[in-house]
């Protein structure tokens, strides 16, 4: 891919037909294809006509009509499509991560349709299929806990330290040194919820690095090897200058600088899409904003109706 620098002022950020243009574009890279039978090239008509709302095409093998939404997360959507276009770009390219609240004040919706933008947005990455790491690759594992803010409660409130870990959310992150992050949000951090992560994610043939946490002790062992520091000692690092889990540990700096600058909280049923959203910037992390735009729109195909929009439930 050819860098590509970020033009604010390229209509398809403000105009529905350019919009339309640029999704049929990455959506129909070989031209319209209908999300029915499949068929494309002289199957297809594009309808034309005053009483034609615009881009509409008609198949000739099931005679039904159909637009580059249908099938995507943007069906039935009555959020004009620049908005789409324009809100993945702010998605993709916001290094912090940006709140619903303020992607209502720069497209001028309501508070409602900017969050239902960024969910349906989060459904979007391709994730990657089959094992991370393998035969001479590192596996960083990791785990965190982000949300609930003991000092911002109320005294009667707070809970003591001990409890304080349970109103915060347990993250697992997988990073593989130089490659691409999996996180998961588990209810528990134990030996089992942290194997589970572990062999359904990683090669077996993959270094393991993680801290001196018990839980990977016994997983550790499955693996082709497993090098550990003790946090709990002040180690971070060994001699080797290998041994370390500083990739995971940089990763969730950001995710934690990113739920407490940018969303303030996240609650527990949306947590995995959040966190979609964080592996995603990391994996694609040298990509251009352009490009990781792109990839999250080729995205939008085949995820319609994986959820509803609650009504008037915490939009957090
Ligand atoms: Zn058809």
């Amino acid at each position: 891919m050819t860098a590509r620098k970020t033009n604010l002022a390229d209509p398809i950020y403000h105009d529905d037909d350019a919009a339309r243009a640029h999704l049929e574009s990455l959506l129909w890279p070989q031209g319209a294809v209908c999300p029915r039978c499949g068929v494309m090239g002289d199957r297809i008509t594009k309808l034309q006509g005053k009483s034609t709302r615009p881009g509409v095409y008609k198949c000739k093998d099931c005679r039904k009509p159909f637009s580059v939404t249908v099938g995507t997360v943007m069906e039935r959507s009555h959020v004009a499509l620049h908005k789409w276009v324009l809100a993945a770009h702010f998605m993709a390219s916001s290094k912090k991560g940006m709140s619903a609240l303020q992607l209502q004040r720069l497209l001028g919706t309501n508070y409602e349709t900017a969050w239902f933008l960024f969910h349906r947005l989060r459904e979007c990455p391709k994730g990657e299929r089959g094992p991370m790491g393998g035969e001479g690759k590192v596996v960083e594992a990791d785990e965190t806990y982000v949300g609930g803010k003991e000092k911002n409660k109320h005294a009667n409130k707070r809970l003591g330290r001990s409890l304080a870990r349970d109103t915060k959310k347990a993250v697992v992150t997988l990073v593989e040194r130089d490659g691409s992050a999996r996180s998961f949000h588990v209810a528990n951090v134990t030996a089992k919820t942290i194997r589970t992560v572990l062999v359904t994610n990683a090669s077996r043939k993959s270094h393991l690095m993680t801290d001196g946490s018990n839980v990977y002790l016994g997983v550790g062992s499955e693996y082709a090897a497993h090098g550990s520091t003790d946090h709990a000692s002040g180690e971070y690092v060994r001699d080797d200058g290998f041994t370390h889990s500083n990739t995971a540990e940089s990763y969730f700096a950001i995710l934690k600088r990113d739920v407490y600058g940018s969303f303030h909280s996240i609650s527990e049923a949306h947590m995995h899409r959040y966190l979609v959203e964080f592996d995603y910037r990391y994996s694609t992390r040298k990509w251009s904003d352009v490009e990781r735009a792109e990839e999250l729109l080729r995205g939008a195909k085949g995820k319609r109706l994986m959820y509803r929009q609650p009504e008037g439930a915490a939009y957090a």
